[in-house]
């Protein structure tokens, strides 16, 4: 480990809250070089829904690199690059009524999101955006402007602008109607905010502390865009792929975003790749206009393409999904329920939960006691005060509860010595 200590730079994060070398994995577990065994409920920070190493997309990754196929990122027509296209329409976007056309980016998360908001911008002619309060929509400058998060923003080095942040749902509590707030403020002449080319909203938070929007509450942002000539962009990169309890996060209101962005688990392999899908009369890119060598990484392709026919032809694996995320939710709610109300807050939304707790150092306590224990699980939310789970979809039952086992131990021993100390 000194070589990483020494060489890397101080930018590394994830290495800071599990020090030790990975070198082995499957489905829900790593292995260190010492061949100790850890239940990963991180899964590559939500890219592994399908686990780590899934046997048939490796078969269809291996067959593909053993036929010489393609294997550069341009954005050359390749096969590969069609029948992913064709997966995705045929048992993605037409099974929900969806008509978008793709634009594959850079690989990674931040240069769709970059793709996006440029796009919205030139459509509509305007530069202003709307985001929301504990946004988190990646660390390229176009899309750290939108995202709420003080240390990321403290990085840019230059002024963020362009970026209105508006309240998300119940971030003034319940009672309070964001939505209205911000037709008050969009409808007023002389409020201020200027009328925006688009918003940008994650329907469940991932890195803000999963926070999830009703579906109201969803509904209502929709319509206000519409009321408004205001593009509504989805940022589904984290919550997607089934993750939320549907393929789009979006489903459980029934809405239909004009330009939604997806990467993380988009691949099933944890290859990056990174997609737009834009609404067709959108489309009015000049050629190579937002640009890019790796747009179109072939091998992605073929783990995404069979990803989809593997789970997505019918609805067996959402419905294993949901039926996991209902024992997550139960048994998170069991360990906020025996400390009581202002200990342990539920949150999130199917596999995508966790829970809050009262402090940023209370998360890291039991983060870390659970690291030992032999589960790799990371914090999230403003103070990093939201222990966060985020296994892959595919985990067995068994592991699942294993894992959360780990977790109420943890909590409980954290508890314990908490509470020693206050008495
Ligand atoms: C991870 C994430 C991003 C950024 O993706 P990168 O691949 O890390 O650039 C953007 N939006 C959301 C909602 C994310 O979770």
């Amino acid at each position: 480990m000194e070589l990483f200590k020494t060489t890397e730079s101080d930018v590394r994060v994830y290495s800071r809250a599990f020090p030790m070398v990975f070198n082995r994995a499957k489905n829900a577990h790593l292995w260190n070089e010492d061949g100790r065994e850890y239940l990963d409920f991180l899964a590559g920070a939500g890219s592994l829904n399908y686990g780590h190493n899934n046997e048939v997309l490796k078969k269809a990754l291996i067959d593909y690199i053993e036929s010489d196929g393609i294997s550069q990122g341009l954005d050359l027509w390749t096969t590969a690059k069609h029948d992913f296209m064709r997966a995705y329409k045929t048992h993605i976007l037409e099974p929900r009524g969806l008509d978008y056309k793709m634009q594959f980016t850079g690989p990674t998360g931040t240069n769709c999101v970059e793709a996006a908001l440029k796009l919205a911008r030139k459509v509509k002619g305007r530069d202003g955006i709307i985001s929301f309060t504990n946004g988190f929509h990646g660390v390229s400058l176009g899309a750290v402007a939108a995202t709420g998060n003080s240390g990321h923003r403290g990085g840019a080095g230059v002024p963020l602008g362009s970026v209105e942040f508006m309240p998300y749902c119940g971030y003034y509590g319940k009672d309070v109607d964001t939505i209205r707030m911000m037709d008050k403020l969009l409808s007023d002449s002389s409020s201020g905010t200027d009328l925006p080319a688009a918003v940008i909203v994650e329907a469940v938070q991932g890195e803000g502390g999963l926070n999830a929007a009703s579906a109201d509450w969803l509904k209502g942002l929709s319509r206000l865009c519409k009321k408004h000539d205001i593009l509504l962009i989805v940022d589904d990169i984290q919550a997607g792929n089934g993750r939320s309890g549907d393929f789009f996060s979006f489903e459980i209101a029934d809405i239909v975003p004009d330009i939604v962005t997806v990467s993380k688990s988009l691949s099933g392999y944890g290859l990056p790749m990174a997609m737009v899908l834009l609404k067709p009369e959108l489309d009015v890119w000049n050629p190579g206009e937002h640009n890019g060598t790796f747009r179109g990484n072939n091998m992605a392709f073929v783990t995404a393409r069979t990803a989809i026919e593997t789970y997505w032809k019918n609805d067996t694996f959402i419905k294993e999904t949901r039926a996991k995320g209902e024992i997550l939710g139960k048994r998170l709610k069991a360990i906020c329920d025996q400390y009581g109300p202002g200990q342990f807050r539920l949150k999130g939304r199917c596999m995508m939960r966790g829970i809050a707790c009262r402090s940023g150092e209370l998360a890291g306590k039991i983060t870390s006691l659970a690291f030992e224990k032999g589960l790799i699980i990371e914090t999230a939310g403003p103070d990093d005060e939201v222990v966060k789970c985020l296994m892959p979809l595919t985990i067995s039952e068994a592991d699942l509860n294993k894992g959360l086992d780990l977790l109420a131990e943890s909590v409980s021993e954290v508890m314990k010595e908490e509470l020693s100390k206050a008495s």
